[in-house]
This record gives structure tokens, sequence and C-alpha cells, in this order.
């Protein structure tokens, strides 16, 4: 059973409602909470999706962005951006 609810709940709350409303109108009752339920469902479903999405999004830019190359002023060999003194000749930038 999804959201933890366990069947003996549901006999529970079916008896709550008999008492509460009646055995006339728990048709209608039923439908009312089968479309709760539904609504639930894919509301659930439309968040977790989001998270998923937040959670992949990062890991995504990091692919996208690579640290940026710049061409060493002394060897012309590529160096990361930011850098100080060129790696490869130790020429400083
Ligand atoms: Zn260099």
């Amino acid at each position: 059973m999804p959201f933890g609810l366990q069947p003996t709940h549901l006999v529970i709350i079916a008896v709550a409602a008999l008492i509460i409303f009646g055995p006339s109108r728990l048709p209608e009752i039923g439908r009312a909470v089968g479309k709760t339920l539904k609504e639930f469902q894919s509301a659930t479903r439309e968040a977790t999706q989001g998270f998923t999405d937040e959670v992949q999004k990062p890991v995504e830019v990091r692919k996208e962005e690579p640290v940026a190359q710049v061409a060493c002023k002394s060897c012309n060999k590529f160096i990361n951006a930011g850098m100080k003194f060129c790696p490869e000749c130790g020429a400083a930038q």
C-alpha cells in the first residue's frame, strides 16, 4: 500500500464513514475518497519528479561548464583560466 496506509486503516475509515454518514451515502463518499487519493498520488509523483530534476541539475551543469582554458602567454599551451603561473613552463600570466 502506498503512503504507509494499511488495509486495517481503510477498514477503520470505512466503518467510521458508515457510522458518520450512514449506508445510503457510502458509494458517493467512496468515489470522493478515490478521487482524492488519485489526485494525491499524481501530486506526489510530480513532487518526486521535481525533486529528481533538482538533484540531477548540478551534475549536468558541471558537465556542460568545464573550467575555462586560456593560452599561456609564454609557451601558448592551454592552461586553466585564473592560474597565476603556467604549469607547463612556469611563466607568470
Ligand atoms: Zn607556458
